[in-house]
């Protein structure tokens, strides 16, 4: 740290992205990241001329593949807001509704508090129950800004769209952001809300259903008043802040039809495989959603298991955090990446009896 910093920087502690070692290949499942390529409608979408053209800024407007976007899921443009990665919508909803407060859970994604203590939020966190789920009527009359992951990170656990449209309703003074970055792996969007409540923002990102991680690309739907806040911030900041490719890849995967869907699918299928595999070797696992798996053993410690399997090559997440530093957040890979996951585990429980 330099002594130039401002004040309020210094005390502040990063989020920590999952590691991405280069020193050897691993089986990497401790990202999230989809195990299968983006659609081949986006390998055609960029070559040479494209290429050339990055000599040109991107349309800060999006209007390509704002309308891909609004044709998908029957929204109408000025209800969509486009960033670079949902991070960036996280980041913006913390810097333009936190001034009476932010509330969420104890366990969910890392992130959320770092912003709060980024703009100096005073933040209420609510503890999740002992089976990680939500006590949704804590959440509720809050009038504060209100963030919910869901399906939740890293438990996988997933609200009733009921659930969410209590908290949406009960909370008409402050902005609730429910966080989809998982909802394609089997829980049910709220999006179609954002048309009957004014309060309502909801998230979600192509890096994980869709395999653009690395294209970094976030998409938000909420009334378009509060569409009209994020642009404002992003106009305040970084215009231009979808770059050409990604708005090419972005709108060519919108219009690969089913493919997504179809991997979808396949992950959710070997999540439920790998669960029953974990819990014959007496894991408890959670009931995951998403397109990961969060488990434990009593007969081995959280962080033992992750190194252990680091040491066969096989990256995992383990969160040195109180109530679940016993537990691994597992990402569901392709079925041949999780065979090799389940062989490395069942080797390590042999060697540790
Ligand atoms: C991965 C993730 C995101 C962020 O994804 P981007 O790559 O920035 O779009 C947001 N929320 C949760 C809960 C996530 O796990």
């Amino acid at each position: 740290m330099s002594r130039f910093l401002s004040g309020g920087l210094s005390a502040l502690e990063a989020y920590v992205p999952g590691e991405q070692p280069r020193d050897k290949k691993y089986i990497k499942l401790n990202t999230n990241e989809s195990p299968y390529p983006p659609p081949e409608s986006v390998v055609k979408a960029i070559g040479r001329t494209e290429i050339e053209d990055l000599r040109l800024y991107s349309d800060p407007e999006c209007k390509v593949l704002r309308a891909a976007v609004s044709e998908e899921y029957g929204i109408d443009r000025k209800n969509i807001f486009l960033s670079n990665g949902s991070d960036e919508i996280l980041n913006f909803a913390f810097m333009a509704y936190g001034d009476k407060g932010a509330v969420f859970p104890d366990i969910t994604y890392g992130f959320y508090s770092v912003f709060a203590e980024l703009y100096g939020i005073k933040t209420d966190v609510i503890p999740l129950n002992d089976d990680f789920t939500l006590d949704v009527n804590a959440f509720c009359g809050k009038n504060k800004l209100v963030v919910i992951a869901n399906p939740n990170a890293p438990t996988g656990l997933a609200l009733e769209l009921s659930e969410i449209e209590k908290i949406v309703s009960s909370n008409p003074d402050g902005v609730v952001l429910i966080d989809e970055a998982y909802v394609d792996f089997g829980a049910q969007s709220a999006y179609r809300l954002t048309e009957k409540y004014d309060n309502l923002l909801v998230v979600q990102t192509f890096s994980k259903s869709r395999s653009m991680a690395g294209a970094r690309l976030g998409f938000a739907f909420a009334d378009n008043e509060i569409i009209e806040d994020l642009e404002k911030i992003k106009y305040s900041t970084n215009p231009y802040n979808i770059n050409r490719l990604t708005q090419l890849a972005g709108t060519a995967a919108l219009k690969s039809g089913g493919y997504f869907k179809e991997n979808c699918r396949r992950i959710a299928d070997t999540r439920e495989y790998v669960k029953k595999e974990l819990e014959n070797m007496e894991f408890t696992v959670t009931a995951s959603a998403a397109n990961f798996l969060f488990a434990k053993s009593d007969k081995i410690r959280g962080k033992e298991l992750y190194l252990k399997l680091k040491e066969k090559g096989i990256l995992i997440r383990h969160f040195d955090k109180e109530r679940i530093s016993e537990y691994n957040r597992i990402t569901v890979g392709s079925r041949e990446e999780m065979e090799a996951f389940l062989k490395a585990v069942r080797e390590i429980m042999e060697e540790t009896v």
